[in-house]
């Protein structure tokens, strides 16, 4: 029988995440449904369904969003051509990047600018690292991405090139620290980012998963498989040997992973609505387990809204 539920804090909503929903249901509210939304607002299924109930559009790319229309720019950041595209399609363009990801946007453009080679340790294909590879269309670069050592080993550089990395928000930490290690073995010269680029929201939740995973025996990351932080957070988990699943609801849950045990972890991804993990703490205080709410680190940070979502309420145009 589970003797204790034990959840973890910091979990779930970080910043970026908060205020990009925010943005959703205040255009809803200012110009009624429906509003568009470049790609999925956040990796969340359940948050996505939500919004999509009150009106919002999930669309794939600038062309599925019709002329004229207002449409809310992703979360995770996006080329500069997608801009463009809205522009010549005179889109109202709300733009719900992170402020965290817009950073690295502005590295990219600093580095290239001063001449460097720019190299970018993220995953393939995820629309976070096109949106910062985007940036580099200008200038006539092309952005390795790595992922491994032997993504780096094939780096057809220099070892006195002038080279500068950057890397995704949401990587896991420790493997992102042996990449860099690699990169500067390689390239003694290569220089980083002023700040480190992976978000204060991934290192906490990391953070608090590592201990958390210390002293259950099983941990559940509540959070959707396109997740990249909250898959992180699995892996750092399953790293420290402890048995995790990545779910997005508590119908996911299956009694065949509890065999023997005792004490339950939950943690959410940065993505995840705190409504699910709730959900599911209810199901396992309904089977007799005593609750615990424990808090690893303090998180105190918000973003204001977009400039431009700003001006429209203040009465602009
Ligand atoms: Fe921003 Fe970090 Fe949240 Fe991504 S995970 S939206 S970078 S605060």
């Amino acid at each position: 029988m589970i003797e204790e539920v034990v959840v973890i804090s910091p979990r779930g909503f970080c910043a970026g995440v908060a205020r990009s929903v925010k943005v959703v249901e205040d255009c809803l509210r200012i110009f009624g449904a429906p509003v568009y939304i470049k790609h999925a607002i956040v990796h969340n299924k359940t948050v996505v369904h939500d919004l999509e109930e009150k009106g919002a559009v999930t669309v794939e790319s600038v062309s599925d969003i019709p002329r004229g229309s207002i449409a809310i720019f992703s979360a995770h950041g996006s080329p500069p051509a997608h801009y463009a595209e809205a522009r010549d399609r005179e889109i109202r363009v709300i733009d719900a990047t992170c402020p965290l990801v817009a950073k690295v946007h502005i590295e990219m453009h600093k580095f290239l600018k001063d001449g460097y080679r720019v190299v970018y340790i993220g995953h393939k294909g995820h629309v976070e690292g096109l949106g910062v590879i985007g940036e580099a269309q200008q200038y006539g670069q092309e952005i390795p991405v790595i992922e491994s050592v032997d993504d780096i080993e094939r780096l057809p550089y220099g070892a006195e090139e002038k080279i500068a990395m950057l890397t995704q928000t949401t990587l896991s930490i420790d493997e992102t620290r042996d990449l860099m290690k690699a990169l500067h073995k390689k390239f003694p010269m290569i220089i980083e980012a002023p700040a480190q680029d992976i978000c204060y929201a991934t290192t906490n939740r990391q953070q608090a998963i590592r201990a958390l995973a210390e002293e259950v025996d099983i941990v559940l990351v509540v959070g959707s498989q396109t997740s990249s932080n909250s898959k992180r957070l699995q892996e750092v988990a399953q790293q420290k040997g402890c048995l995790t699943y990545l779910i997005d609801s508590a119908e996911e849950i299956k009694k065949e992973w509890f065999s023997g045990v005792k004490k339950v972890g939950i943690t959410a991804g940065a993505s995840a609505p705190e409504y699910k993990v709730q959900e599911i703490v209810a199901q396992f205080v309904a089977g007799g387990a005593k609750y615990r709410e424990v808090e690893v680190i303090k998180e105190n940070i918000y973003f204001t809204e977009p400039i431009e979502l700003m001006k429209i309420k203040n009465g602009g145009i």
